[in-house]
């Protein structure tokens, strides 16, 4: 009896890799992850990585014809199927990523930018499902983006269209170093890190009391900060507003460069809800050309925070013009 069509859909992310079995209507029958940054070369992690997919298989109750692998990474290129000199992930320089599944199986495998993945996600399964000119923003460890122009996912002539995270937006030597080896790029400001690196800044210049002060360096993160925040506290606060500027002002541009209907913001930070989104949404409509305020919708994904980026990896193998 042939079993239920799935494809497995992978997350490659600065932290996380999360991974889950989609079938053709957007239902994911199962999901695990694995730490990314727990394996130093990425040989190991494709092979642990397979080997978990395969013991997740076995606890699905039904049968499956598991009908590929879509991988979505950081700076991941669908032309070659390799992550290039991704700043946020262990591994360092070309990694042939497509290659190093193919010695594990002979199924098809796709690889693309997980921003762009996040994207198919939504225009598939989620809020832009009626939508032909919309981009996607991943608020992750980094940040990244999927455009969508037309109703076409737009790759560029290299694969690499779309890296807004890695465009300047406080330019000059004494700004923030990025992962990239350039300095004062978005994401350094506008991601979860980014989050951290800007309270930091206030704290130090501040002499206002918070408990958020207890915390090390290494014990901060996003989620602590937006604790803090929904707590009321205003350092915590201040860090956001900051944050939710920084996109906004960005955003701005992004409108002008492709005209979209909407923005989704997707990932941790979006989860922060009016903490980012009314910051962002200001400071948007603030530096928009007249012709294009008040039209631009700034929206949450509509898909869970875990299931977008797995389900548009999925959808990869589905959809036939993305090769
Ligand atoms: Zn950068």
């Amino acid at each position: 009896m042939p079993g239920k069509e799935v494809a497995v859909g992978i997350d490659i992310g600065g932290t996380n890799t999360i991974f889950g079995f989609a079938d053709r209507g957007g239902n994911i029958l199962a999901e695990d992850r694995l730490k990314t940054t727990h394996y130093e070369e990425v040989e190991v992690f494709v092979a642990a990585l397979y080997e978990k997919i395969l013991v997740t298989a076995k606890k699905i109750s039904e049968p499956l014809d598991i009908k590929g692998f879509g991988i979505g990474a950081p700076m991941g290129n669908i032309n070659k199927g390799t992550i290039e000199h991704a700043a946020g992930l262990p591994w360092k320089g070309i990694i042939p990523l497509a290659d190093l599944f193919r010695k594990h199986t002979d199924l098809p495998v796709v690889v693309t930018n997980d921003a762009n993945a996040a994207a198919v996600g939504e225009m598939i399964y989620g809020g832009a499902k009626d939508m032909k000119n919309f981009v996607v923003i991943t608020l992750g460890t980094g940040l990244g983006s999927g455009f969508v122009i037309d109703g076409k996912l737009v790759y560029g002539h290299d694969g690499f269209a779309g890296e807004i995270g890695h465009t300047a937006i406080r330019p000059g030597p004494s700004n923030r170093d990025c992962g990239c080896g350039r300095k004062g790029c978005l994401e350094t400001y506008v991601s979860a890190t980014g989050l951290k690196r800007t309270l930091l800044k206030i704290m130090a210049d501040s002499i206002e009391p918070s408990d958020l002060r207890k915390y090390s360096f290494e014990e901060l993160d996003a989620e602590i900060i937006h604790d803090y925040a929904k707590k009321g506290d205003h350092l915590a606060i201040r860090a956001f507003q900051h944050t939710g500027r920084m996109l906004g002002f960005k955003l701005a541009d992004v409108v002008a460069h492709t005209n979209p209907e909407a923005i989704f913001l997707f990932g941790g930070l979006a989860l922060a809800k009016d903490l980012i989104f009314e910051p962002a949404k200001e400071y948007m409509e603030e530096n928009l050309l007249s012709i294009y305020k008040g039209k631009v919708k700034l929206l949450a994904s509509q898909l869970s925070t875990q299931n977008a980026a797995v389900l548009g990896a999925s959808s990869l193998i589905w959809t036939n013009e993305i090769k």
